[in-house]
């Protein structure tokens, strides 16, 4: 999903459509600017995506296995990290 543009104005709120280009939401901001002189705007650019879990006979109360390596990573590494730190205090 490629990423859209909107612009928001800070006067009275009002939001352009989402729009394919920065250049394009930045228009709607002139033409409101025109049409109601309010003279502050705010552009911002989004993403939108499908999140659905990988697995989905887990249960809720164990994650999936992707995660669970993921913490077993992180936890050896804090143990690399004591034994570094012992070495060196030599
Ligand atoms: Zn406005």
């Amino acid at each position: 999903m490629p990423l859209r543009c909107v612009g928001r104005c800070l006067t009275c709120g009002e939001l352009s459509d989402d729009a394919a280009s920065a250049n394009a939401a930045q228009m709607w901001c002139l033409k409101h600017a025109e049409r109601t002189h309010h003279g502050s705007y705010e552009l911002s650019a989004f993403k939108s995506f499908s999140a659905t879990m990988a697995d989905s006979t887990a249960s809720g109360s164990r994650p999936p296995a992707s995660v669970r390596r993921i913490r077993r990573r992180a936890r050896s590494g804090r143990r690399a990290g004591l034994g570094r730190a012992v070495v060196g205090g030599r």
